[in-house]
């Protein structure tokens, strides 16, 4: 556990936030004191924590607990765990968000499962998506393979009275601009620095200052690292985990795509972070 922080150059003054991890996954516990660190050393002021299962919200409670001030969460069902929600899911969630500051994530629809359950699924994720309307609270989403339905149950729907989230956002340019309408927003991470992510790099020049955000998906989504940064962290299988300190080196690289200052798009996203969690981050 020596491996120094990342330092992409000129980024150690700027103050990042990473909206959307899972820093509660197993495969980083081994990891926890080095990843907060880290994250701290590389300007990441605001760590914000997406469950995935009733089984998960305990882990999730105590790291935002632990660490006042630096970790905000948010408390859900995600798509893939729908299967072993218990009877008392929509109360059980109900109940923790209403316990603590926290927000309604990660919830979606993925078209990739295979497993005869997407109809469960779109039931379970417009349960927790009209809570967030109706309790004010960001909701964090997942969407893969999925957009059609996605954007239409969207367009259908108010805009968002606190804001949605969809993270790691890959759907299409074209509907940014009335999804901002709609009061959501969108974040990159490390698939922004794999050079063949074309339809990323689009939506990460084209969507509007003010309406994204940059994340790390840690454990999941790791970046590609230039040969001069310390390699990943690996999980149990060896394979690389991502961090939230990698998010100041996302930041850099969406700046360039963008043609802004790595300061502006460090600003931008603080602040549209600290509106969108303004509930979380009392
Ligand atoms: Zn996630």
């Amino acid at each position: 556990m020596n491996i120094p922080p990342p330092t992409p150059a000129g980024s150690q003054k700027l103050a990042w936030v990473d909206a959307h991890n899972h820093l509660q996954d197993p495969r980083l516990a081994p990891h926890l004191p080095g990843v907060l660190a880290r994250a701290r050393a590389t300007g990441v002021e605001i760590l914000h924590v997406a469950a995935t299962a009733e089984a998960d919200w305990p882990a999730v409670r105590a790291l935002a607990d632990a660490n006042p001030g630096l970790v905000i969460c948010s408390f859900g069902l995600h798509p893939w765990f729908i299967q072993n929600r218990s009877s008392r899911w929509l109360e059980n969630l109900r109940g923790v968000v209403s316990s603590r500051p926290a927000g309604i994530g990660e919830i979606g629809l993925d078209g990739r499962m295979g497993d005869g359950l997407d109809a469960d699924r779109t039931a379970v994720f417009r349960a927790q998506l009209e809570l967030s309307y109706e309790l004010v609270l960001p909701a964090s989403l997942h969407c893969r393979d999925a957009w059609e339905p996605m954007l239409k149950l969207l367009a259908d729907l108010p805009p968002h009275p606190a804001g949605i989230l969809i993270h790691a956002y890959s759907g299409p340019a074209d509907a940014l601009g009335w999804l901002a309408q709609k009061n959501v927003q969108v974040s990159f991470g490390g698939t922004l620095t794999r050079p063949k992510n074309a339809r990323a790099r689009e939506n990460a020049t084209r969507v509007a200052a003010g309406r994204f955000l940059l994340e790390s998906d840690a454990p999941d989504l790791p970046p590609t690292l230039p040969e001069d940064m310390p390699p990943h962290l690996a999980g149990p299988d060896g394979k690389p985990l991502s961090e939230p300190a990698y998010v100041p080196y996302v930041g850099q690289l969406l700046a360039q795509l963008r043609g802004a200052a790595p300061a502006d798009v460090a600003a931008q996203t603080t602040a549209t972070a600290r509106r969108l969690f303004a509930k979380l981050l009392v």
